[in-house]
């Protein structure tokens, strides 16, 4: 099984050598790995431990499982997901109101099933296609009509796509920039087929958020990347690049668009990059000390946790698990929660259903059969979306069913209900 995982000792932003490991989460299973039960035997683990490089600030995880085997049959259609939809709408409006201008051209790398891509497809003024890894979810995209490459994107690719639609005002990629290893060949990539006065354009989950609210169940080795802006500042600078732009995201608990151009390009460094930079300074995100106390915050929340499961199981109540993201492969494995607590998990997506959940076991059925057995608790896995669920299932919480939300912070809802 070795050719599936390879460890690096150096800074995948700067070639540092200058690491500190800071979080251990384990053997680990991946995390988006769902599995048949006939499959279990193939299962792999794979360390997943934190490093943060003490010179240009990125934190990355080591560890890295062979990509072809990570991501060739990845089960994770955005299109499924309602919230995602709608901000790839507003996406696609900032897109055309700020920089699809000159070639009126875009690329987006890591385009999933076209998420992003369709909100393109009626204005016949722009040109928008895509590249993904993925073989199932790039045919997917196809059938849907829209023009997709499956491969990486690196400059191989780049060079192909630029001899076939020449150059493009955006390259855009999101929740797909911390996935790769080599990141300097992504950025590199994109220069090759961006316009002079073109920008990048990678949505990335926060390294702040993550931070302040412990969200410990996003580390896994899909994301190999957790990004500030002042790492990515790092980062872009010794690319030849300049970031121009920051802006929050609420999506996936907490995220960052963030925009670079070419260095010698004429667009203008916004106010919000340096506000960003202080900030993250403030709250030291440029130092040891701030990781090392993160670790020690992880390890309480998992105690926390396990109490409160525990005194439900002591009191012989069920409790069930709701939805099946691939940040519910961490927080379950990290914290050893089986099949001995959770009966099942339900989850919307048909490419889920059916399957059990990486290292844990635990079989996931359809989310509509959710209500089926009476669960008396449910742990809100899938806490991001726990608006929705917690809207769709009044009929659990009106016969007295109890959620439990393992993030932001641990709490039981309703509020005021005992244990
Ligand atoms: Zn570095």
């Amino acid at each position: 099984m070795n050719e599936m995982i390879r460890y690096r000792d150096t800074c995948r932003g700067c070639k540092s050598k200058r690491l500190y490991e800071f979080l251990d989460l384990g053997n680990m299973p991946m995390a988006g790995g769902f599995l048949s039960e006939k499959d279990i035997k193939k299962e792999i683990k794979v360390p997943l431990r934190v490093n943060f490089c003490q010179d240009c600030g990125l934190v990355q995880i080591l560890d890295i499982p062979n990509p072809n085997f990570l991501f060739s049959n990845y089960c994770y259609v955005s299109s499924v997901i309602g919230g995602l939809s709608e901000h790839f709408r507003r996406y696609s409006f900032f897109l055309k109101e700020k920089y699809l201008k000159k070639t009126k051209k875009i690329l987006e790398f890591g385009c999933n099933d076209g998420v992003l891509l369709q909100y393109f497809k009626e204005d016949k003024s722009i040109d928008a296609f895509g590249i993904d890894v993925s073989e199932n979810v790039t045919k997917i995209a196809r059938e849907r009509g829209f023009d997709v490459m499956t491969g990486f994107f690196n400059k191989e690719n780049a060079k192909k796509l630029l001899e076939k639609k020449g150059k493009v005002d955006v390259v855009t990629g999101s929740n797909v920039f911390a996935h790769a290893d080599d990141i300097h060949e992504i950025i590199d990539a994109a220069k090759i087929i961006l316009d002079d006065n073109g920008v990048f354009i990678v949505e990335v989950h926060y390294l702040k958020d993550l931070m302040d609210t412990f969200q410990y169940d996003s580390i896994y080795h899909e994301h190999l990347c957790y990004y500030s802006v002042f790492s990515l500042n790092n980062i872009f600078d010794i690319a030849g690049m300049k970031i121009i732009d920051a802006i929050h995201l609420e999506m996936h608990g907490g995220g960052i668009r963030v925009v670079a151009c070419k260095k010698d390009s004429k667009k203008e460094i916004m106010p919000s990059v340096e506000k960003f930079i202080n900030e993250e300074k403030m709250a030291g995100l440029d130092s040891k000390k701030r990781f090392s106390d993160f670790a020690d915050k992880c390890k309480e929340h998992r105690k926390a946790l396990i109490c409160i499961l525990d005194s439900v199981k002591k009191e012989e109540k069920s409790i069930v698990g709701y939805g099946a993201p691939g940040r519910g492969t961490i927080l379950l494995n990290y914290c050893g929660i089986g099949k001995d607590y959770l009966d099942y998990i339900v989850d919307a997506s048909p490419l889920r259903s059916g399957k059990i959940m990486p290292g844990v076991h635990i079989p996931i059925i359809p989310q509509k059969d959710f209500m089926k057995n009476k669960p008396d608790y449910s742990l809100i896995i899938a806490w991001t979306y726990k608006d929705e669920i917690i809207k769709r299932e009044q009929e659990f919480l009106n016969g007295g069913g109890k959620f439990i939300l393992p993030f932001p912070k641990i709490e039981i809802i309703p509020q005021d209900a005992p244990l």
